[in-house]
């Protein structure tokens, strides 16, 4: 769909303002037609057998790997997302259709003892599933979505968002190379108001998979309700990093940059919110500084490069936004001249009443605010009405599992500010979402349970 038709989107590099390619977005009429199709490709691609269905998706993960190069080069001219995250934006879809690549053969039922027959379950795909995907991520979003999903024997019709539309219509390029059937994997671009609502709307559609913010993620919702349709949501986040004194305070305050300001702070997982114990804060504040001033928001296409621009110059607009009136610790630099350009930024919190403290912002600015003692810190950090992750910092192992239990959020780490591990169950409480993404189970979550009774009795 890609084309210099003048009645496009615009794809624009938001390091350099530059248009990178104009993409035709589907109409509505567009969007049927394709869902009829992907519900015709159905019914044969939920025949291939297994060993089949697993092949063909083992041979989708190996042409990924073949144009990692080339999809984290798209990732960058479109997203300003930097070189290195990039790579591991494409290595990570090669590893999830990897990874659920094993699934078809793995998808069992259970046979269940009863009298009088023999009862068995049998794991069915749904149909046509459709993912909305929201352009901080476009790929690996895109990959969670219908990598497990075409595992278990759906179909996919997949929307990605307007400003980042490239790496995903390269994806269904590759699947239609390594072999997947006509109108199996299917990308639409266009607008959510459109594309998403037809998902939404078309009853031959199942399951909707939905990445994106809170407010649309309720409408989706409440548009599912009308057919019962299934949906995951993965919303937004203000996620805590909480620091104790008793903490490896060097590595918590050098770490807390990244945890925030990787992807420029576009990042559902952002611990944008720090928390740390009253007794170090000032001395955490003086370790913080120095990681904060020397985070390298540059050029993302240099290998040294930390983050890059926002997406936009609404996003930037938004941003600063939360920081006019608030009290700046210290910030970094970021380039000047074209480019949706914001520097690191940390800010003092006084309450969690404060505006930068209670929404997500969604761009590189962090909010630190002290607390007393454990309580506090677990009442803090649930003082919102997210719940998407977060990061415990202590020596004191019982402290870590009991903050761990206490903090209402779907993903937590201690020690460590990492989130997301295809191998492991991803998704948020609250108002962060509903269902759970990637981990052993995901195949599971693209099916249904059929339970078949046979009699014996003669
Ligand atoms: P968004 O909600 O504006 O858009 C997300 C997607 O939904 C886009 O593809 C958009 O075109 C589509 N859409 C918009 N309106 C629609 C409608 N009425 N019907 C159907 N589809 C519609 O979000 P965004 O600005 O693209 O992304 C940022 C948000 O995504 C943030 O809030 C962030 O926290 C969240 N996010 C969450 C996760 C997670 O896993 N929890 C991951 C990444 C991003």
């Amino acid at each position: 769909m890609a084309s210099n038709a003048s009645s496009g989107t615009r794809v624009v590099n938001p390091a350099t303002e530059q248009q990178v390619a104009e993409v035709a977005g589907c109409d509505a009429a567009q969007a049927a037609a394709a869902i009829d199709r992907a519900a015709r490709a159905f019914e044969a691609w939920q025949r291939v057998a297994p060993g089949d269905r697993a092949r063909l998706l083992r041979r989708f993960a190996s042409i990924v790997d073949d144009h990692i190069e080339e999809l984290a080069g798209i990732e960058v001219a479109n997203s300003g997302h930097t070189i290195s995250n990039a790579r591991w934006e494409a290595g990570n879809v090669r590893d999830v259709l990897d990874y659920y690549a094993g699934a078809p053969e793995r998808l069992a039922g259970r046979q269940i003892p009863v009298p009088g027959g023999l009862d068995v379950t049998i794991r069915e795909p749904l149909g046509v599933v459709g993912i909305i995907v929201p352009w901080n991520f476009p790929m690996p979003i895109a990959g969670w979505g219908f990598g497990p999903a075409l595992a278990a024997g759906n179909t996919v019709v997949l929307k990605p968002a307007q400003l980042t539309p490239l790496s995903a219509l390269r994806l269904a390029e590759l699947g239609r190379a390594a072999g997947l059937p006509d109108g199996v994997f299917t990308v639409l671009p266009g607008k959510g108001s459109v594309v998403g609502a037809a998902f939404v709307a078309h009853p031959a559609v199942r399951k909707i998979c939905f990445t994106g913010s809170t407010e649309v993620g309720r409408q989706i919702m409440a548009g599912c309700a009308a057919q019962v349709k299934r949906l995951t949501l993965e919303l937004g986040g203000k996620s805590a990093n909480i620091v104790f004194a008793d903490a490896d305070l060097a590595k918590a305050a050098a770490s807390a940059p990244a945890a925030v300001f990787d992807n420029a702070g576009q990042d559902c997982c952002a611990r944008s919110r720090i928390l740390v114990q009253g007794s170090v804060y000032e001395h955490f504040l003086e370790l913080l500084e120095p990681a904060v001033r020397a985070f390298r928001c540059e050029d993302p296409q240099l290998p040294s490069a930390q983050m890059g621009p926002l997406i936009s110059a609404g996003q930037r607009a938004t941003v600063e936004s939360y920081v006019d009136g608030a009290e700046v610790a210290f910030r970094g630099t970021a380039p000047d001249g074209k480019g949706y350009w914001y520097p690191p930024t940390a800010l003092l919190a006084h309450s969690t009443q404060d505006r930068h403290w209670r929404e997500e912002i969604f761009g590189p600015v962090v909010s630190v605010l002290p607390f007393t003692d454990e309580a506090d810190a677990v009442a803090k950090a649930n003082d919102t009405e997210y719940g998407l992750s977060g990061s415990i910092w202590t020596r004191d192992v019982g402290r870590a599992v009991r903050v761990a239990r206490g903090v209402q959020s779907g993903n937590l780490s201690v020690n460590s500010n990492a989130s997301v591990r295809y191998w492991t169950p991803f998704g948020g409480v609250k108002q962060s979402g509903l269902g759970r993404e990637l981990g052993p189970d995901a195949p599971l979550a693209f099916t249904e349970t059929k339970n078949v009774f046979i009699s014996t009795e003669d």
